[in-house]
């Protein structure tokens, strides 16, 4: 436990960003972390420890290896990166570009995204640990356009070198193959890069493709057969959450392959859109955000925010199955994974569905290959087929089994590197990182 030992520097989690930037400014620390290496908490300035003390004790902590931050003086910004496990290499995992009500709500934040990215990269065999990080600027995120925002990710880029390899970045909310660019050209540890510069680019198709084929293998399995590539859904009724990025290419492929799809999604020039291109017979249009929750069908795909399976919504359902790319669906990972199971509802879990977006970026610095993506989003047919399978001799959540999965995997050192971000941490705490 750590305890308060500078009451000048109390209550730092309950600070807005904005505050919290100030203070910093004011005291003198423009660069700090929270370590935890064999078995040891560090925190780099004694000052820090209120903000110390809500990390150690966080339900999200779960003995991240290490969290960094840095407040970018000539911006204003605050820059936090989280790498939850690097057995299986460096944490790798996007930016969000995020406004945030208050310090503890980004750190918490960043913790839980970055857990995610451990699990979903070890559930995908993929050669990364996991990794999330944020950008906090004073305004909205998409007021930045131009020089100032190629000034914000410039610096927050060379925020990124100094962490040496620790954490690889990715796009996420808000962030754009663009804004990757500009990071990459100030460090070696971004993917996501635009193709003309031998990037990924943008992972949503690839994230649809994966979705499409997890959402597909739990209807399979609800109908009792398995052959990934029978792709017919003439007969099934789905209804998507949120029409962007993901959904608009997911609520494609579903209406491709015959399914009848109705969709909400907040904004309406998406819903007039999908109105034009799709036939009524196979398209409907829903107005209202709560009710959708209560359509009688066979699968609900939430593909929008997180958080949207609780214990208001999962009493509404009359569905058999939940499958869609939102990262963190369950608010609570474990009650309403339980909550689901007991109702008879069968849950695809989202860090395997909606893994391509990783993938897609995995072997960016290897070269590009967009036939090896292909490949790799068919692969989530089986592993989400095989989860199904196993959660249901067990009869426990697919979440459960997905996530003894991750554990697992994610303990499994690289091959070749070893737990090489632990001596990452050493070194950058050696060499008197953020002093
Ligand atoms: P997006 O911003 O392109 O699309 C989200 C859509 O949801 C928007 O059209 C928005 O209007 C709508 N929306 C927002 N709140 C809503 C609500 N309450 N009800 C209905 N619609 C709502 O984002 P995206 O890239 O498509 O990502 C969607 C989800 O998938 C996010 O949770 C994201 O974290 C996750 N995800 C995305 C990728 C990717 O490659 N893009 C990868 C993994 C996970």
């Amino acid at each position: 436990m750590v305890s308060v030992a500078n009451e000048v520097l109390s209550g730092l989690a309950n600070l807005t960003p904005d505050a919290f930037v100030k203070k910093m400014l004011e005291v003198g620390i423009t660069r700090g972390y929270f370590t935890f290496v064999d078995g040891q908490f560090h925190s780099s300035h004694s000052d820090l420890a209120s903000l110390a003390d809500f990390v150690h004790n966080s339900p999200d902590y779960d003995n991240h290896e290490g969290l960094f931050f840095q407040v970018d003086e000539a911006t204003k910004c605050l820059f936090l990166a989280g790498v939850h496990r690097s057995n299986r290499g460096a944490g790798h995992g996007g930016t969000r570009f995020k406004q945030y009500p208050t310090i503890e709500s980004m750190f918490a934040d960043v913790m839980r995204l970055s857990k995610g990215m451990t699990d979903k990269n070890a559930c995908a065999g993929l050669w990364y640990g996991g990794g999330k990080a944020i950008i906090y600027a004073p305004n909205d995120p998409r007021s930045y356009e131009g020089v100032a925002r190629e000034e914000i990710f410039a610096n927050y880029g060379r925020f990124i070198a100094s962490l040496n390899g620790l954490y690889i970045t990715a796009e996420d909310m808000n962030t754009s193959p663009e804004d990757m660019r500009v990071i990459h050209a100030h460090n070696r540890f971004c993917t996501c890069i635009p193709h003309e510069f031998g990037g990924s680019s943008n992972p949503s198709a690839a994230t649809a493709r994966g979705v499409f084929r997890g959402l597909l293998a739990a209807v399979h399995f609800v109908d009792g057969k398995n052959d990934a590539n029978d792709t017919n859904l003439k007969g099934k009724h789905i209804i998507v959450q949120g029409a962007g990025n993901v959904g608009g290419r997911l609520i494609h492929q579903l209406i491709e392959c015959g399914a009848k799809v109705t969709v909400f999604d907040l904004r309406q020039d998406t819903k007039e859109a999908l109105k034009a291109k799709y036939p009524a017979e196979q398209l409907t249009i829903h107005e209202d955000g709560d009710s959708l929750y209560e359509i009688k069908a066979d699968v609900f795909s939430p593909n929008a925010i997180g958080a949207i399976l609780n214990d208001t919504t999962i009493p509404k359902l009359k569905v058999r199955i939940v499958a869609g790319g939102a990262n963190n669906q369950l608010a609570d990972p474990v009650k309403h994974a339980k909550d689901l199971h007991n109702r008879g509802i069968l849950y695809a879990p989202d860090f395997i569905i909606n893994r391509m977006g990783i993938v897609n970026c995995s072997n960016e610095p290897y070269g590009y290959l967009a036939a090896e993506v292909q490949d790799k989003a068919d692969e989530v047919y089986p592993d989400t087929y095989s989860i199904l399978h196993d959660a249901a001799e067990k009869n426990h959540s697919p979440q459960f089994e997905a996530l003894d999965l991750a554990v697992r995997l994610a303990k499994v050192e690289h091959p070749i590197l070893g737990h090489r971000g632990k001596r990452i941490i050493n070194h950058l705490m050696n060499s008197g990182w953020g002093k």
